[in-house]
């Protein structure tokens, strides 16, 4: 008989703010579920990792990540992306569909489920919304779901035509899906290269404005408060993106939303040092849309930070203007919230940990985001106080597109736990 592994994480801070604790305790783990947690627990037979001086939540759940697999192996695969989201505290992903081919049918969810059985994290699937993300023939969402699929989105593009949207708005909730939205107007931000602004005036390059996202968000709050229906706004970097989707919450709109970190540090000044790894869609903003940003996290607004996790090659990235869009995340997604958000005093580290981990779990609609006995045992090690420099080459995903790079972040993930399996460990 096999016998069951047990871990013990000791002493340290249980920061778990689903059920409103926060102590010094004990975790035990047997096989990939926590069996009890208490201040005074302990088992001999356990294999220990002393977490004196660290803090315990629970794992992060990030509702956007691009793992690029099928199709674009040489950016990132499946467990790449998934040792990357380790390193970064990532137990839970939900990974988009702007694959090749495109996740808009049965056997690529199969695929992606399939492999991630094996990868270090949880992959949650977001199916297209329209075949081969063209925006104009719905897939068969049905079939998606059955297949597997927790979302819809066609992220990487909107939904050009809105009756797919609202149909798939509309069917969302009885199939138990969500919908998250890419918003964006195609006409508007048809040929640029970062956010209309004195930035791109400076350079003497095309922007896109913020108005392309808006009049994104705008359409999407309308479907959704027209037939009463739930949506997710994806990356909303702009000022008017967080008043609208405010606005709509204030009137009972169900409307969820997540920015990034990128959006909370940065802004397109960053763009003059010409590197396309500070190019990204939505793009960076103007200071008065970064302030926003960390304005709407604050007043409940923004309720998910994601990364929109995107990798690309070094090759890919190495033109300024030929360059696709995207930067990676996951390996700096809480030590960039936590820089911009605790260390500011914003939030408090459970706030944090709630728009990382509580609230995404909820919208999703998954297990996490909790500690607590008979949970799955996803959970991560923290030094809140410890400052590190990014470098790219130390990360562990495949590309190095990392717009936080040569930053000085404060917060650091020491282990992940993941299922019960230690998938991270730098102690
Ligand atoms: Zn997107």
């Amino acid at each position: 008989m096999e016998t069951i592994r047990r871990l013990l994480i000791r002493g340290a801070r249980i920061l778990n703010p689903a059920r409103g604790e926060d102590y010094v305790g004990n975790i035990l783990i047997e096989g990939d579920r926590v069996s009890a947690v208490s201040e005074n627990l302990y088992d001999d037979n356990a294999e220990v990792i002393e977490a004196k001086g660290l803090v315990a939540v629970p794992g992060f759940v990030d509702l956007h990540v691009h793992l690029r697999d099928p199709g674009f192996t040489d950016k990132e695969d499946i467990h790449t992306g998934c040792r990357a989201a380790a390193a970064g505290g990532v137990t839970s992903l939900l990974c988009m569909p702007n694959t090749k081919p495109a996740i808009d049918n049965v056997d690529t969810v199969h695929y992606i489920l399939e492999e991630a059985k094996t990868a270090d994290a949880h992959v949650y699937v977001a199916a297209a919304i329209t075949k081969g993300l063209q925006g104009t023939e719905l897939c068969d969402l049905k079939a998606l779901r059955e297949a597997g699929a927790m979302a819809l989105s066609d992220d990487g593009r909107p939904v050009v035509d809105t009756t797919c949207l609202v149909e798939a708005m509309c069917r969302a909730p009885e199939l138990g899906m969500i919908v998250a939205a890419h918003c964006e107007d195609l006409f508007l931000a048809k040929k640029w290269y970062l956010n209309e602004g004195e930035t791109s005036a400076e350079l003497g390059l095309p922007g896109v404005p913020a108005a392309a996202e808006d009049c994104g968000t705008a359409r999407e709050i309308a479907v959704a408060a027209a037939y009463d229906v739930p949506v997710h706004i994806c990356h909303v970097s702009t000022k008017t993106s967080a008043a609208l989707i405010r606005d709509a919450k204030a009137r009972g709109v169900k409307v969820t939303a997540e920015t990034a970190p990128h959006y909370l540090l940065m802004t397109d000044r960053e763009l003059l040092k010409k590197d396309a790894d500070y190019r990204m869609n939505p793009p960076l903003r103007a200071e008065a849309d970064r302030l926003a940003m960390i304005e709407a996290v604050k007043d409940g607004t923004i309720d998910v930070i994601a990364t929109d996790h995107a990798p690309h090659t070094v090759e890919e990235k190495s033109d300024f203007l030929k360059a696709p869009n995207g930067s990676i995340g996951m390996e700096t997604s809480f030590a960039g919230a936590y820089t911009a958000l605790v260390k500011t005093g914003i939030l408090t580290l459970g706030e944090l940990v709630e728009k990382m981990s509580v609230r995404p779990a909820q919208i999703l609609g998954i297990e996490a985001g909790v500690i607590g006995a008979g949970q799955t045992a996803d959970i991560v090690l923290i030094d809140e106080n410890e400052e590190w420099v990014v470098d790219p080459d130390k990360l562990h995903g495949k590309s190095r597109n990392t717009p936080f790079k040569g930053m000085t972040l404060q917060g650091k993930v020491k282990v992940t736990v993941c299922g019960g399996r230690v998938v991270y460990n730098e102690l």
